[in-house]
């Protein structure tokens, strides 16, 4: 197996179009066609873990957190992250990272907090923009069940939980063929009439190519007649943060001190309590303070996320609960989470999840 196998599939989760603009996800220093020895699954890439990485015979290291964010000019190990990248090199060893691209897929990141949390139907709470298109294909009538086949299985069509979405619609097409055409139907210089399927579906525009490609060998006609159009809206199963339910709703202090047991917490810091019970739970691993206001908009009881400043919390307003758990804290299952999807794929793999804590905030 090369290490080239374990970045495409991961990617085909969650595709590095999906990370935010100022993330740095994907590989990030060694060469993809290395055959891979073992990785070593962690939250933060550091000279520790590169050390680690070398002890386990591991040369990919698969970070949720990537090294390096901006150009780096120099390579003097003046830094850590200098000496991370120098140490890795030397090593060879490579660094893989899976940031907020694994933070918008739907059972990434903040699923894994929400299985933790034991919530039900957990939706993303503020779904991204602009990531889906339409594609309407014109096919012969006997192709178009083979052509759709082809679309969803490429990954079109998918609504939610609901699959192999598509709408249809009978018509005539014209065509005539010109010199040099090798014309399914038809007869070269002549117009021909056929009776065709407009077939309709939506789909992520992290996976056009692929459709696109799909829809090219499924279809029996020379030249595929076929629109594309993006669409404005919201993409549910992509984005940051999620909200959901609890089955029973809870004490406010008997939640606040599951969640420190389940993400194993010396503190939690939090607003003003607001004496009713907790159904409705929002959260965003990491530093997620930017969705308090979807969290307030959707009603949510509690907020959960790290990494909350000192005048932020004044904005919960009596309205929501601010619980900061903590970066590191909400964060640490995404090792296992990265692990767990790595084993589901890869029957006979079996990655090394570090042993050593990462987390930089200590507590006195
Ligand atoms: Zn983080």
């Amino acid at each position: 197996m090369q290490i080239a196998d374990i970045t495409k599939y991961l990617e085909s989760l969650a595709p590095l179009s999906s990370q935010e603009s100022y993330d740095n996800a994907g590989l990030i220093v060694g060469d993809e066609r290395t055959e891979l020895s073992n990785a070593l699954i962690a939250l933060d890439c550091t000279e520790e873990i590169v050390d680690e990485a070398i002890q386990k015979n591991c040369n990919l290291i698969i970070a949720h957190h990537p090294i390096v964010f901006k150009g780096l000019k120099r390579f003097n190990g003046k830094n850590y992250v200098e000496r991370t990248v120098i140490k890795a090199i030397q090593h060879n060893i490579a660094i893989y990272a899976i940031h907020t691209n694994l933070d918008h897929y739907k059972l990434g990141v903040n699923k894994k907090i929400g299985d933790l949390l034991g919530v039900h139907n957990p939706r993303i709470l503020s779904p991204v923009n602009q990531k889906l298109f339409k594609l309407a294909v014109f096919c012969p009538k006997e192709n178009a069940e083979e052509l759709k086949t082809a679309l969803f299985q490429a990954g079109a069509g998918q609504i939610g939980n609901y699959n192999e979405c598509s709408f249809n619609s009978s018509g005539i097409g014209t065509f005539k063929a010109g010199e040099g055409t090798d014309p399914y139907v038809g007869e070269i210089g002549q117009r021909h009439h056929e009776e065709e399927v407009k077939i309709e579906v939506l789909a992520s525009t992290h996976e056009m190519g692929k459709i696109i490609g799909a829809m090219n060998a499924a279809h029996p006609y020379e030249e595929v007649a076929y629109d594309c159009y993006p669409l404005l809206n919201q993409n549910q199963d992509e984005g940051a943060g999620m909200i959901g339910e609890l089955d029973t709703p809870m004490d406010e202090k008997a939640f606040l001190k599951l969640l420190k047991e389940r993400f194993q917490c010396r503190i939690i810091r939090h607003t003003n309590l607001l004496d009713k019970p907790i159904k409705k739970v929002a959260w965003c691993g990491g530093s997620g303070s930017f969705l308090l206001s979807a969290a307030k908009a959707q009603k949510a009881d509690i907020y959960i996320t790290g990494d909350f400043k000192y005048h932020e919390f004044f904005d919960a307003e009596n309205q929501i609960i601010i619980a900061d758990i903590g970066h590191f804290e909400s964060e640490q299952y995404t090792i296992d989470l990265l692990s767990e999807l790595l084993t589901k794929n890869f029957a006979t793999f079996a990655p090394c999840l570090t042993e050593i804590n990462t987390n930089p905030v200590k507590y006195f």
